[in-house]
Protein backbone atom coordinates (compact mmCIF):
# COMPACT_ATOMS: atom_id res chain seq x y z
CA UNK A 1 0.00 0.00 0.00
CA UNK A 2 1.57 3.18 -1.02
CA UNK A 3 2.20 5.94 1.81
CA UNK A 4 -0.62 8.43 0.28
CA UNK A 5 -3.60 5.91 0.18
CA UNK A 6 -6.81 7.25 1.11
CA UNK A 7 -5.59 10.84 0.51
CA UNK A 8 -6.96 13.29 -1.93
CA UNK A 9 -4.56 15.82 -3.07
CA UNK A 10 -4.88 18.92 -5.48
CA UNK A 11 -1.97 20.26 -7.73
CA UNK A 12 -2.06 23.58 -9.80
CA UNK A 13 -0.36 23.69 -12.67
CA UNK A 14 -0.02 20.44 -13.27
CA UNK A 15 -0.10 20.07 -17.06
CA UNK A 16 3.65 19.66 -17.36
CA UNK A 17 6.72 20.16 -15.89
CA UNK A 18 6.99 20.27 -12.46
CA UNK A 19 3.53 19.79 -11.40
CA UNK A 20 3.37 16.82 -13.77
CA UNK A 21 5.77 15.18 -11.78
CA UNK A 22 4.29 16.17 -8.35
CA UNK A 23 0.72 14.70 -9.72
CA UNK A 24 2.33 11.76 -11.25
CA UNK A 25 4.25 10.69 -7.96
CA UNK A 26 1.85 11.42 -5.62
CA UNK A 27 -0.57 9.48 -7.11
CA UNK A 28 2.04 6.21 -7.32
CA UNK A 29 2.09 6.49 -3.68
CA UNK A 30 -1.54 5.95 -3.79
CA UNK A 31 -2.99 9.29 -3.50
CA UNK A 32 -6.22 10.47 -5.62
CA UNK A 33 -5.37 13.40 -7.85
CA UNK A 34 -6.95 16.29 -9.31
CA UNK A 35 -4.59 18.04 -11.97
CA UNK A 36 -5.14 21.65 -12.69
CA UNK A 37 -4.24 23.34 -15.80
CA UNK A 38 -4.92 26.51 -17.41
CA UNK A 39 -4.01 26.33 -21.39
CA UNK A 40 -2.72 23.00 -21.94
CA UNK A 41 -6.12 20.68 -21.60
CA UNK A 42 -4.50 18.06 -23.50
CA UNK A 43 -1.59 17.73 -21.47
CA UNK A 44 -3.44 17.51 -18.38
CA UNK A 45 -5.43 14.77 -19.57
CA UNK A 46 -2.30 12.93 -20.81
CA UNK A 47 -1.58 12.84 -17.57
CA UNK A 48 -4.71 11.85 -16.19
CA UNK A 49 -4.09 8.91 -18.87
CA UNK A 50 -0.91 8.21 -17.34
CA UNK A 51 -2.03 8.23 -13.55
CA UNK A 52 -5.19 5.71 -14.19
CA UNK A 53 -3.60 3.50 -16.78
CA UNK A 54 -1.13 2.70 -13.88
CA UNK A 55 -4.50 1.95 -11.40
CA UNK A 56 -4.30 5.32 -9.93
CA UNK A 57 -7.34 7.87 -9.47
CA UNK A 58 -7.32 11.36 -11.13
CA UNK A 59 -9.49 14.17 -12.48
CA UNK A 60 -8.02 17.25 -14.86
CA UNK A 61 -9.76 20.46 -13.77
CA UNK A 62 -9.12 23.29 -15.99
CA UNK A 63 -9.02 26.68 -13.79
CA UNK A 64 -7.22 30.06 -13.47
CA UNK A 65 -5.70 30.37 -10.10
CA UNK A 66 -5.02 33.91 -10.39
CA UNK A 67 -8.54 34.67 -10.57
CA UNK A 68 -10.28 34.46 -7.71
CA UNK A 69 -13.58 33.07 -8.85
CA UNK A 70 -11.07 30.54 -10.80
CA UNK A 71 -9.09 29.43 -7.89
CA UNK A 72 -12.52 29.20 -6.10
CA UNK A 73 -14.11 26.57 -8.80
CA UNK A 74 -10.76 24.73 -8.82
CA UNK A 75 -10.47 23.89 -5.28
CA UNK A 76 -14.32 23.41 -4.69
CA UNK A 77 -14.31 20.80 -7.79
CA UNK A 78 -11.06 18.61 -6.66
CA UNK A 79 -13.06 18.52 -3.52
CA UNK A 80 -16.21 17.41 -5.44
CA UNK A 81 -14.53 15.03 -7.35
CA UNK A 82 -12.58 13.22 -5.40
CA UNK A 83 -14.65 13.56 -1.58
CA UNK A 84 -12.19 15.76 -0.10
CA UNK A 85 -9.26 17.43 0.24
CA UNK A 86 -6.31 16.30 2.39
CA UNK A 87 -2.97 17.51 0.17
CA UNK A 88 -2.90 20.95 -2.26
CA UNK A 89 0.44 22.06 -3.90
CA UNK A 90 0.84 25.46 -5.27
CA UNK A 91 2.45 24.52 -8.03
CA UNK A 92 1.13 26.93 -10.76
CA UNK A 93 3.71 29.51 -11.60
CA UNK A 94 4.95 31.32 -15.04
CA UNK A 95 7.87 33.92 -15.47
CA UNK A 96 8.18 37.34 -17.42
CA UNK A 97 11.56 38.37 -17.31
CA UNK A 98 13.14 41.41 -17.36
CA UNK A 99 15.20 44.00 -15.61
CA UNK A 100 13.44 46.37 -13.69
CA UNK A 101 13.84 49.60 -15.28
CA UNK A 102 12.10 47.81 -18.74
CA UNK A 103 9.94 45.37 -16.81
CA UNK A 104 6.29 46.68 -17.48
CA UNK A 105 3.40 46.68 -14.71
CA UNK A 106 1.79 44.49 -16.18
CA UNK A 107 4.46 41.98 -16.64
CA UNK A 108 4.87 42.57 -12.39
CA UNK A 109 1.14 42.18 -12.28
CA UNK A 110 0.70 38.63 -14.20
CA UNK A 111 3.67 37.07 -12.26
CA UNK A 112 2.60 38.14 -8.78
CA UNK A 113 -0.71 37.29 -9.74
CA UNK A 114 -0.28 33.73 -10.35
CA UNK A 115 2.91 33.00 -8.56
CA UNK A 116 1.47 34.62 -5.26
CA UNK A 117 -2.14 35.19 -5.33
CA UNK A 118 -2.87 32.51 -6.81
CA UNK A 119 -1.61 30.37 -4.14
CA UNK A 120 -2.83 32.75 -1.60
CA UNK A 121 -6.58 32.00 -3.24
CA UNK A 122 -6.15 28.07 -3.61
CA UNK A 123 -4.94 28.35 0.28
CA UNK A 124 -8.00 29.98 1.90
CA UNK A 125 -10.01 28.11 -0.54
CA UNK A 126 -8.63 24.99 0.43
CA UNK A 127 -8.29 25.49 3.88
CA UNK A 128 -11.87 25.58 4.85
CA UNK A 129 -12.34 21.63 4.21
CA UNK A 130 -9.09 21.01 5.91
CA UNK A 131 -9.67 22.94 8.89
CA UNK A 132 -13.01 21.24 9.52
CA UNK A 133 -11.32 17.90 9.25
CA UNK A 134 -8.55 19.10 11.25
CA UNK A 135 -5.91 17.31 9.35
CA UNK A 136 -4.38 18.79 5.79
CA UNK A 137 -0.95 19.27 4.30
CA UNK A 138 -0.01 22.41 2.01
CA UNK A 139 3.21 23.24 0.05
CA UNK A 140 3.87 25.66 -2.11
CA UNK A 141 6.60 26.14 -5.51
CA UNK A 142 8.77 28.75 -4.09
CA UNK A 143 12.36 28.95 -5.63
CA UNK A 144 15.83 29.32 -4.59
CA UNK A 145 16.02 32.73 -6.16
CA UNK A 146 13.78 33.93 -3.65
CA UNK A 147 16.99 34.06 -1.19
CA UNK A 148 19.23 34.85 -3.53
CA UNK A 149 17.53 37.70 -6.07
CA UNK A 150 18.42 36.77 -9.93
CA UNK A 151 18.53 39.60 -12.03
CA UNK A 152 16.44 39.82 -14.25
CA UNK A 153 13.40 38.66 -12.46
CA UNK A 154 12.40 41.24 -9.95
CA UNK A 155 8.96 40.31 -9.92
CA UNK A 156 9.47 36.56 -10.14
CA UNK A 157 11.57 36.36 -6.69
CA UNK A 158 9.65 39.07 -5.20
CA UNK A 159 6.58 36.77 -5.88
CA UNK A 160 8.88 33.58 -4.45
CA UNK A 161 9.62 35.09 -1.89
CA UNK A 162 6.23 36.31 -0.94
CA UNK A 163 5.13 32.75 -0.94
CA UNK A 164 7.45 32.36 1.76
CA UNK A 165 6.14 35.18 3.74
CA UNK A 166 2.56 33.29 3.27
CA UNK A 167 3.89 29.72 4.06
CA UNK A 168 4.95 30.58 7.33
CA UNK A 169 2.47 32.88 8.61
CA UNK A 170 -0.36 30.47 7.38
CA UNK A 171 1.93 28.03 9.17
CA UNK A 172 1.32 29.48 12.49
CA UNK A 173 -2.45 30.41 11.82
CA UNK A 174 -3.62 26.55 11.05
CA UNK A 175 -0.83 24.35 13.30
CA UNK A 176 -3.04 23.73 16.26
CA UNK A 177 -5.37 21.95 13.68
CA UNK A 178 -3.45 19.58 12.04
CA UNK A 179 -2.24 21.46 9.45
CA UNK A 180 1.35 21.60 8.27
CA UNK A 181 1.87 24.54 5.14
CA UNK A 182 5.63 24.39 4.23
CA UNK A 183 7.78 25.66 0.89
CA UNK A 184 9.49 23.63 -1.38
CA UNK A 185 12.70 25.93 -3.01
CA UNK A 186 13.85 24.12 -6.39
CA UNK A 187 17.03 25.13 -7.97
CA UNK A 188 17.33 24.66 -12.01
CA UNK A 189 15.01 22.13 -12.63
CA UNK A 190 14.97 20.74 -16.81
CA UNK A 191 11.25 21.98 -17.49
CA UNK A 192 9.83 24.14 -20.07
CA UNK A 193 10.77 27.10 -17.80
CA UNK A 194 14.37 26.49 -17.85
CA UNK A 195 15.16 25.57 -21.40
CA UNK A 196 14.27 29.25 -21.92
CA UNK A 197 17.42 30.50 -20.91
CA UNK A 198 20.29 30.70 -23.31
CA UNK A 199 22.93 27.94 -23.69
CA UNK A 200 25.25 30.31 -22.10
CA UNK A 201 22.86 30.77 -19.12
CA UNK A 202 22.74 27.23 -18.61
CA UNK A 203 26.43 27.05 -18.64
CA UNK A 204 27.14 29.95 -16.44
CA UNK A 205 24.84 27.85 -13.95
CA UNK A 206 25.70 24.69 -14.06
CA UNK A 207 29.24 25.53 -12.75
CA UNK A 208 27.82 26.62 -9.75
CA UNK A 209 25.87 24.00 -8.91
CA UNK A 210 27.84 21.44 -6.44
CA UNK A 211 26.00 18.29 -7.52
CA UNK A 212 26.81 19.32 -10.85
CA UNK A 213 23.59 18.77 -12.49
CA UNK A 214 20.20 20.45 -13.58
CA UNK A 215 17.82 18.65 -11.29
CA UNK A 216 14.76 16.62 -12.83
CA UNK A 217 11.17 17.40 -11.57
CA UNK A 218 11.18 13.91 -9.85
CA UNK A 219 13.79 15.26 -8.18
CA UNK A 220 10.74 17.98 -6.71
CA UNK A 221 8.29 15.70 -6.57
CA UNK A 222 10.49 13.52 -4.44
CA UNK A 223 10.59 16.33 -1.93
CA UNK A 224 6.76 17.14 -2.31
CA UNK A 225 5.56 13.48 -1.82
CA UNK A 226 7.75 13.35 1.60
CA UNK A 227 6.30 16.78 3.10
CA UNK A 228 2.81 15.30 1.92
CA UNK A 229 3.63 12.18 3.73
CA UNK A 230 2.80 11.20 7.31
CA UNK A 231 6.89 11.47 8.05
CA UNK A 232 6.63 14.92 7.56
CA UNK A 233 3.50 15.35 10.77
CA UNK A 234 6.39 17.21 12.88
CA UNK A 235 7.72 19.45 10.50
CA UNK A 236 5.77 22.69 9.20
CA UNK A 237 6.86 26.28 7.89
CA UNK A 238 10.10 24.92 6.26
CA UNK A 239 11.59 25.85 3.09
CA UNK A 240 13.02 22.66 2.01
CA UNK A 241 15.91 23.09 -1.07
CA UNK A 242 15.86 20.95 -4.09
CA UNK A 243 18.82 22.43 -5.71
CA UNK A 244 21.98 19.98 -5.84
CA UNK A 245 23.48 22.81 -3.27
CA UNK A 246 23.29 25.59 -5.47
CA UNK A 247 22.17 27.92 -2.61
CA UNK A 248 25.03 26.58 -0.43
P1 LIG B 1 6.22 25.06 -16.47
O1 LIG B 1 6.78 23.86 -17.10
O2 LIG B 1 6.24 26.36 -17.19
O3 LIG B 1 4.72 24.73 -15.99
C1 LIG B 1 3.94 25.72 -15.38
C2 LIG B 1 2.59 25.16 -15.02
O4 LIG B 1 1.83 26.20 -14.40
C3 LIG B 1 1.80 24.70 -16.24
O5 LIG B 1 1.15 23.50 -15.91
C4 LIG B 1 0.80 25.82 -16.44
O6 LIG B 1 -0.44 25.37 -16.97
C5 LIG B 1 0.55 26.26 -15.02
N1 LIG B 1 -0.02 27.60 -14.96
C6 LIG B 1 0.48 28.76 -15.43
N2 LIG B 1 -0.37 29.77 -15.19
C7 LIG B 1 -1.44 29.24 -14.56
C8 LIG B 1 -2.64 29.76 -14.04
N3 LIG B 1 -2.94 31.07 -14.14
N4 LIG B 1 -3.53 28.90 -13.46
C9 LIG B 1 -3.26 27.59 -13.37
N5 LIG B 1 -2.12 27.03 -13.83
C10 LIG B 1 -1.23 27.84 -14.42
O7 LIG B 1 6.93 25.40 -15.09
P2 LIG B 1 7.78 24.46 -14.08
O8 LIG B 1 9.20 24.68 -14.38
O9 LIG B 1 7.23 23.09 -14.02
O10 LIG B 1 7.49 25.23 -12.71
C11 LIG B 1 6.52 24.79 -11.78
C12 LIG B 1 6.68 25.59 -10.51
O11 LIG B 1 8.01 25.43 -10.00
C13 LIG B 1 6.49 27.09 -10.71
O12 LIG B 1 5.85 27.66 -9.59
C14 LIG B 1 7.91 27.61 -10.82
O13 LIG B 1 8.00 28.96 -10.48
C15 LIG B 1 8.61 26.69 -9.83
N6 LIG B 1 10.06 26.59 -10.04
C16 LIG B 1 10.57 26.05 -11.19
C17 LIG B 1 11.95 25.96 -11.33
C18 LIG B 1 12.59 25.36 -12.53
O14 LIG B 1 13.83 25.33 -12.57
N7 LIG B 1 11.86 24.86 -13.51
C19 LIG B 1 12.79 26.42 -10.31
C20 LIG B 1 12.23 26.96 -9.17
C21 LIG B 1 10.86 27.03 -9.03
P3 LIG B 1 -0.88 25.50 -18.54
O15 LIG B 1 0.28 25.03 -19.35
O16 LIG B 1 -2.05 24.60 -18.60
O17 LIG B 1 -1.22 26.92 -18.80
Amino acid sequence: MGSLEGRRALVTGASRGIGRAVALRLAADGAAVAVNYHTGEAEAAEVVAAITGAGGTAVSIGGDVSDAAGAAATVATAQEALGGLDILVNNAGITRDNLVLRLSEEDWDAVLDVNLKGAFLCTKAALRPMLRQRSGRIINMTSVVAGTGNPGQANYAAAKAGLIGLTKTVAREVASRGITVNAVAPGFISTRMVEAITEEQRGLVLGRIPLARFGTPEDVAACVAFLAGDDAGYITGQVLGVDGGLSL
